[in-house]
Formats: C-alpha cells, structure tokens, sequence
C-alpha cells in the first residue's frame, strides 16, 4: 500500500481518556490524548512514575481499553473493534518487547523466536532463513541452541526483541525495556531498537529522560495522565548522513 503523505498519520489517538475504577474510587489516568503516530520512527514516552506511561501504551498495544474518545489504527476506528479484531491487532500489528512477556526457560533461543512465528501460524521451516537473519540482527549467532539460562541478562532481553522482530508486526513497543540492563547491555539493545525503528515504528517507555535524547525521533511526556510536550528531536548532522 503507497503511503501519500495525506495519510500519513492513518493511527492516531484524539481526545482520548481512560478511567481506573477500584471500588468507588475513579482515577483518571490519561486525559484528553491526542498522539498521531508516523509509520516508523523511534517515539520515547516519558514521565516520572505514575504519570500514566505504561497506560498509555497498554492502549496503544490494545492491552487496555479505554473509556472515551478515539483511536485510530490504520484509518479504522477501534470503537468498531469487536475483541476478535483486537486479538488479531496484538496478535500481528504489534511485536511486544515487555519484560514479562519474556523467553520461556525450557526453549532454546531458536526455539523461543521461532514459538512467535507459530504463535500466528506460520510455518517455523519456510521461515527459517528469516530467524536466522533476524537472530544475527540482535547479535545472537552462534547462541542458537542455548537454553535461556544461559545466557546473560542482556542477551535474553534481545532473544525477546528478536521475538517482536520475527513477527513483521507494523509497529513494536517496550516498556521500560532497557530498565534491568547495564549500561553497556542498554546501549546495545537501544541501537537494535534503533535499527529497527528506521522500517517500522518502535514506542518505548521510559523514565530516562537522556535515552529519548539520545536515540529518539520523538518524545511525548506525559504528567498526570496528561502530554505536557511533544517534541520531535532533530539531531545536528543527520542532515549529512
Ligand atoms: P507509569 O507507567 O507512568 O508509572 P501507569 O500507567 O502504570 O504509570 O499508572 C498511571 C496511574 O494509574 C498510577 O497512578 C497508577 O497507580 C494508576 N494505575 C495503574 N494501573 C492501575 C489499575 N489497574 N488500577 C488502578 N489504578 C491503576
Ligand atoms: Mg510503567
């Protein structure tokens, strides 16, 4: 599909609210969002603890609803989402690089990237020139046959951003997905994102302010649930890349 430049921004989220409800109480965490997302790009979501990150992009990932106003995917309006198409949305749209959803101890690292390919029913054999392309991409020849154990930190956070890669989704997210790592393992795993981000849209969240200026295109922060900036971060000298 072209993408004209009219319709650039087919995903967008408009005067978007969401409510946690516990007992009686009411907490508004997101308030009045309006975010249009590109096609691709590195977009950081900051803001101190609380300030409604995660929710956010539980919504974007259609993890969590919301109570109000729009969102948009693909020029589709989700208030006509039934919870198939939200399942099929998260099934292939989105690669999830959550700390949770992490590798499975009993798989090796082939098997573990090649379980999000059967995931959506495609074939692990026709598709195997691709995991192993996609493996050599987060640094991880060789290590095939390891057992999640043994491997460090670092390297299984990568086993699950290949997981997210191998998928083809449109756009991948991550919560705070360098936050467990050191600084060396960080900076590996955000120039993977980075690399990524050039052909698909990558969201992070993170309370790391000096990450989205370091690596991102965008950065949205958000306070109390509300953006109290969208900047779009131009770097000196890309120009002469
Ligand atoms: P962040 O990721 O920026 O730390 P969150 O999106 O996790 O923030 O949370 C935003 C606010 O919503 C916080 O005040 C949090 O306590 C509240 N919150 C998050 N999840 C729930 C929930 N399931 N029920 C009630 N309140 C919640
Ligand atoms: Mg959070």
């Amino acid at each position: 599909r072209s993408s004209a430049a009219s319709d650039v921004y087919k995903t967008q989220i408009n005067n978007l609210n969401k409510f946690y409800y516990s007992g009686n109480e009411r907490y508004h965490a997101l308030r009045d969002i309006h975010l249009e997302l590109p096609e691709k790009g590195f977009i950081f979501i900051t803001g101190k603890s609380g300030s409604g990150k995660s929710t956010l992009l539980n919504v974007i990932g259609g993890i969590d609803s919301y109570d109000s106003g729009e969102f948009i995917i693909d020029g589709l309006n989700t208030k006509q989402f039934s919870r198939r198409d939200f399942n099929a949305y998260r099934n292939s749209y989105i690669g999830f690089i959550f700390q949770e959803f992490n590798v499975i101890k009993n798989l090796n690292l082939y098997e573990n990237i090649a379980l999000s390919l059967q995931l959506q029913n495609k074939s692990v054999k026709e598709n195997h020139e691709f995991i192993m392309q996609t493996i050599q991409s987060v640094g991880l020849e060789g290590k095939e046959k390891r057992k999640m154990n043994q491997l460090s930190g670092g390297e299984r956070q990568r086993v699950a951003i290949a997981r997210a890669i191998v998928k083809n989704p449109h756009v991948i997210i991550g919560d705070e997905p360098t936050g467990n790592l050191d600084q060396k393992n960080r900076d590996i795993v955000m120039d993977i994102l980075k690399e990524t981000s050039k052909q698909k849209l990558v969201i992070v969240v993170t309370h790391d302010k000096t990450l989205a200026d370091k690596y991102g295109d965008y950065e949205v922060t958000l306070k109390d649930g509300k953006i109290i900036s969208k900047k779009e971060i131009h770097k000196v000298g890309d120009n002469y890349e």
